[in-house]
């Protein structure tokens, strides 16, 4: 019988296919999530098996407690985090983590990503964050649902659908979007963004933030009323 979360699974596992597509992980690194919210539940990728073998049955379906309601695989163990994020914030279709090369760079040096340029602010209008690090009492506690508070904590006041990526201190990138289409495209662009500003940091490590006038111009084109970036 063709499960009734079938489509979610179909989205998930194409979503899971673009991580090492896009080179964003080696082996079985990182997962992608997709989440229906009008049934409040997601498809993961299950724990520890490799892209090329996963089959969309294979997805794990989970509602909001962590609940298993499709799937015999256990889920991957950064679903609790997925669920935090899920849970918080209103919009969400989609939560992708990786371990991709220069985010997590970026990530272990505990550094935000600065706005060095127009590609950047093509796609946010500020710094990409990073959170503080974990506390060992966090750690010990329950280390996954953890990860979603340490990346909560760091989005007070910003609005996570204008900044849907963030660098988790000493670990490494967590994107998201409306749907899991949109959060893996935001995964791709993080590392693309990470490695450009690496070489601008390597070239001139006082090289300056973009001027606000020229984020606002290049945000503004893709965002909000007013965007006219690409074809009607
Ligand atoms: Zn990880």
């Amino acid at each position: 019988m063709r499960s009734p979360y079938r489509e979610l699974q179909e989205r998930a596992w194409a979503a899971n296919q673009e991580i090492p597509r896009r080179g964003l992980a080696i082996y079985t690194f990182g997962n992608v999530s997709a989440f229906d919210a009008a049934r409040g539940v997601m498809a993961i990728k299950p724990s520890g098996v490799e892209y090329e073998k996963l089959a969309v049955e294979d997805l794990v379906v989970l509602d909001l407690s962590g609940r298993v309601v499709e799937g015999k695989l256990r889920p991957s163990s950064d679903a609790p985090t997925h669920l935090v994020l899920y849970r918080a914030w209103k919009g969400m279709g989609g939560v992708v983590h990786t371990h991709s090369t220069y985010a997590s760079g970026w990530a272990q040096a505990r550094l935000a990503i600065p706005i060095y340029g127009t590609t950047h602010a093509d796609h946010l209008a500020e710094d990409v964050p990073c959170t503080a690090v974990m506390s060992d009492e966090a750690v010990e506690r329950d280390y996954e649902v953890e990860t979603g508070n340490q990346i909560l904590e760091c989005f007070r006041g910003r609005n996570p659908l204008e900044v849907p990526m963030v660098l988790v201190a000493g670990h490494g990138p967590f994107t998201w979007g409306e749907s899991p289409e949109k959060a893996i495209y935001n995964a791709a662009v993080l590392e693309e963004l990470a490695r450009m500003a690496f070489v601008t940091h390597t070239l001139d490590p006082s090289a300056a933030r973009l001027p606000d006038r020229l984020i606002r111009k290049h945000y503004q084109r893709k965002h909000g009323k007013n965007a006219y970036y690409g074809q009607k």
